[in-house]
């Protein structure tokens, strides 16, 4: 019998990765081998992302290109999996009725049940509402043996206006700690030196659990000193926490974990106080700065990345350069820039005043440009010191690449094996990535 092989396509935030890794595990363990492309594929999966309205488009573009393979090889079958499965539902085979399964973020573990029935029945569809086993549970395939994704709670309780995550991955539902240390053991044991601990909101971690016996739930800076007592693993990532829930519990457990890294993902969104009201998010820009200026003033040498949305609605000029203001004051070493994105069924999507594209770009441009020229005086910054480097693969520009503890990308020249820790020289800087040269006599790093 030839054997049966996939390809699992992934759009959007880590979380999809997370899943698609899960996806692949589901089917390695049912004796499926990748795909190098989906001509060859007898399983195409697109793990989408609703996020923002080009993954829409994508998808649509995307499931058109494979209808001609899927008539040449009928054996093919074609999943649409993740949070526009979930969203979209029957809407997916209502327009491109040549996919055979959509599984929403809730279904996953029922994937190869999903596969048979298609086989037998014809398409099949399962966007169930509700989380009754966490992905994390599932095998997982990962594309790396050095680094592993680990979720510990999905869905969102919050409620910002322009985002459609909590009604495609519903309420927050947390992990049971014991499981989430079960999972970093494990890999730790299987030479995983680095996690990173995925959830909508992670700083929220603990607040739906119950412990029997005890009036206590179990917090995130519990769970995160709780990680760095795993022997083996020598770097803790967690994304994306909320400003708001950025607890002097957690800058504490933060400072005082060896293994957590200096590197904070700090979403802003806007600097202006009038549409953060309006995006309802629950703090204001000077509360953002100040609790911006306490954790630095614990973890004095930290990188902060941020996401900031343009164009939201009824934008106008002085509220964009209130978010330049911000970002000027705030100094951050990276930020994800996105134009603000209609999402059917959010509350912005049906505010007056959407803000012309045209103004939107513009905006945008300017914000870009503001940005890199602080990621590169940051990035300045690292010139001539000395960095460890966990090196994750083959660079760009040929070399390795890999990323400091603060998560600056760095390029070196020469093959070094992923997962290798080296020292590096910073030798020059450039907004997105700095390169390096590794010290071969052993010398503390900071
Ligand atoms: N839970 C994370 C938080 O609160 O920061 C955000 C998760 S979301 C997957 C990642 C980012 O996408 C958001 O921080 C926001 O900047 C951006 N985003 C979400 N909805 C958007 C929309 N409708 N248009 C443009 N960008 C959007
Ligand atoms: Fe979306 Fe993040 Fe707001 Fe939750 S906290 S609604 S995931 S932007």
């Amino acid at each position: 019998m030839t054997e049966r092989r996939y390809l699992v396509r992934t759009f959007g935030c880590q979380m999809n990765e997370h899943d698609s890794e899960r996806i692949a595990g589901l089917l390695t363990a049912d004796g499926y081998v990748p795909a190098a492309e989906a001509s060859e594929a007898d399983v195409v999966v697109f793990n989408t992302c609703a996020i923002r309205e080009n993954a829409d488009n994508r998808l649509y573009g995307n499931l058109g290109h494979l209808r001609p393979l899927k008539q040449a090889n009928p054996r093919m079958r074609i999943v649409v999996a993740g949070c526009l499965a979930q969203k979209d539902g029957g809407l997916i085979q209502e327009r491109a009725p040549w996919v055979d399964v959509v599984v929403g973020t809730h279904a996953l573990p029922g994937l190869l049940d999903l596969l048979v029935s298609a086989e037998a029945e014809g398409p099949q569809m399962d966007v169930r509402e509700y989380t009754e086993v966490f992905p994390s549970a599932l095998p997982a395939r990962r594309e790396v043996a050095h680094h592993a994704w680990v979720s510990i709670a999905v869905g969102c309780d919050n409620a910002c206006t322009f985002c459609i995550v909590p009604l495609v991955r519903g309420a927050q539902r947390s992990r049971p700690v014991g499981d989430v240390l079960a999972e970093v053991q494990g890999l730790a044991r299987h030479g995983v030196v680095e996690v990173t601990l995925l959830g909508q909101n992670v700083n929220t971690f603990g607040r739906d659990l119950t412990v029997p016996g005890s009036a206590r739930r179990p917090l995130f800076a519990d769970l995160l000193r709780a990680v760095n007592d795993v022997e083996g693993l020598r770097r803790i990532r967690f994304t994306s926490p909320h400003p708001h829930d950025f607890t002097p519990d957690v800058i504490d457990a933060m400072a005082e974990s060896e293994k957590v890294c200096e590197h904070i993902h700090f979403p802003l969104q806007s600097g202006s106080d009038r549409v953060l009201r309006a995006m309802q998010r629950s703090y204001r820009r000077q509360r953002y700065l100040d609790w911006l200026e306490a954790i630095r003033g614990v973890i004095t040498d930290i990188a902060v990345s941020t996401d900031i949305i343009v164009g939201f609605p009824a934008e106008t000029e002085e509220d964009f350069e209130d978010t330049l203001d911000v970002v000027r004051r705030a100094r951050f070493d990276q930020a994800y820039t996105f134009q603000y994105s209609p999402r059917p069924g959010t509350r912005a999507a049906t505010m007056d005043e959407q803000v012309p594209k045209e103004v939107v770009q513009e905006r945008f441009e300017r914000l870009v440009a503001v940005q890199e020229e602080i990621s590169l005086e940051r990035m300045r910054d690292q010139v001539g010191r000395t960095v460890e480097v966990l090196v994750e693969g083959t660079g760009r520009k040929g070399g390795v690449q890999g990323r400091t503890r603060m998560n600056r990308l760095v390029h070196l020249p020469g093959q070094i094996a992923p997962g290798t820790f080296v020292a590096a020289t910073v030798v020059s800087a450039h907004p997105h990535h700095l390169v390096g040269e590794q010290v071969r006599v052993p010398v503390a790093v900071g």
